[in-house]
């Protein structure tokens, strides 16, 4: 099947994740982002078809059933999952990166071995709920859902390749460059 090369980053919810990818692949623009699909509703300024592919429960559960997902996961009170057709024609063209949880970076792995898989820490759980708290769009009964998982997920951190630590985005997104540059140049 595949060209490129396929890059996991995880990290909890606020940590940053979206801010140094858009840094990395201004940088980087022959890289290619990976659109999932989701039940949950866009925020302000997200883009069907850009940030996800904005669905109902009956649509995801028809494309299970189609067997469309590469991998796909119900967490945060909704299913997120990633979309074998687009994910396919973008890895023909260059390396590819995805934005998903741990269950699903896992899953990713399962089904290529050579996937890199890269986890954005967080400099400390304060700074953490700062961000998410300062993003303003996330309401008090999600940010709370969101952060019982965050100790779960700061455990799934070890079985990464690479941990990096969103102090300065700027510097975030140079070492995830650095990764990226070694793994697929
Ligand atoms: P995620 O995509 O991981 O949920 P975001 O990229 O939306 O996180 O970032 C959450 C908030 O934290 C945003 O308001 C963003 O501007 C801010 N942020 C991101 N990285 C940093 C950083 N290194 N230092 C301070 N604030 C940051
Ligand atoms: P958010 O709602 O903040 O955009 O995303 C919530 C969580 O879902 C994040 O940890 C994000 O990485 C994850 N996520 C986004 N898309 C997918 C996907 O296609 N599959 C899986 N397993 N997780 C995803």
């Amino acid at each position: 099947m595949a060209d490129g090369k396929l890059f996991v980053i995880s990290g909890a919810s606020g940590v940053g994740k979206s801010t140094v990818l858009a840094q990395v692949m201004a940088k980087r623009t022959d890289l290619r982002f990976s659109v999932s699909a989701t039940t949950r509703s866009p925020r302000p300024g997200e883009v069907d078809g850009k940030d996800y592919y904005f669905v109902t429960k009956d649509k995801f559960q028809a494309m299970i059933q189609q067997g469309e997902f590469l991998e796909y996961d119900a967490h945060m009170d909704n299913y997120y999952g990633t979309p074998k057709g687009q994910l396919e024609e973008k890895l023909h063209i260059g390396s590819v990166i995805l934005d998903i949880e741990p269950n699903g970076a896992f899953n990713v792995r399962k089904a290529r071995a050579d996937a890199v898989l890269i986890f954005i820490a967080p400099p400390t759980l304060e700074e953490l709920e700062r961000r998410l708290r300062g993003r303003g769009d996330t309401s008090e009964e999600q940010i709370r859902v969101r952060q019982a998982r965050v100790a779960w997920e700061m455990e799934q951190s070890k079985q990464y390749d690479y941990v990096v630590i969103n102090d300065r985005a700027e510097a975030c997104a140079e070492e995830i460059l650095q990764i990226i540059a070694r793994e697929a140049d």
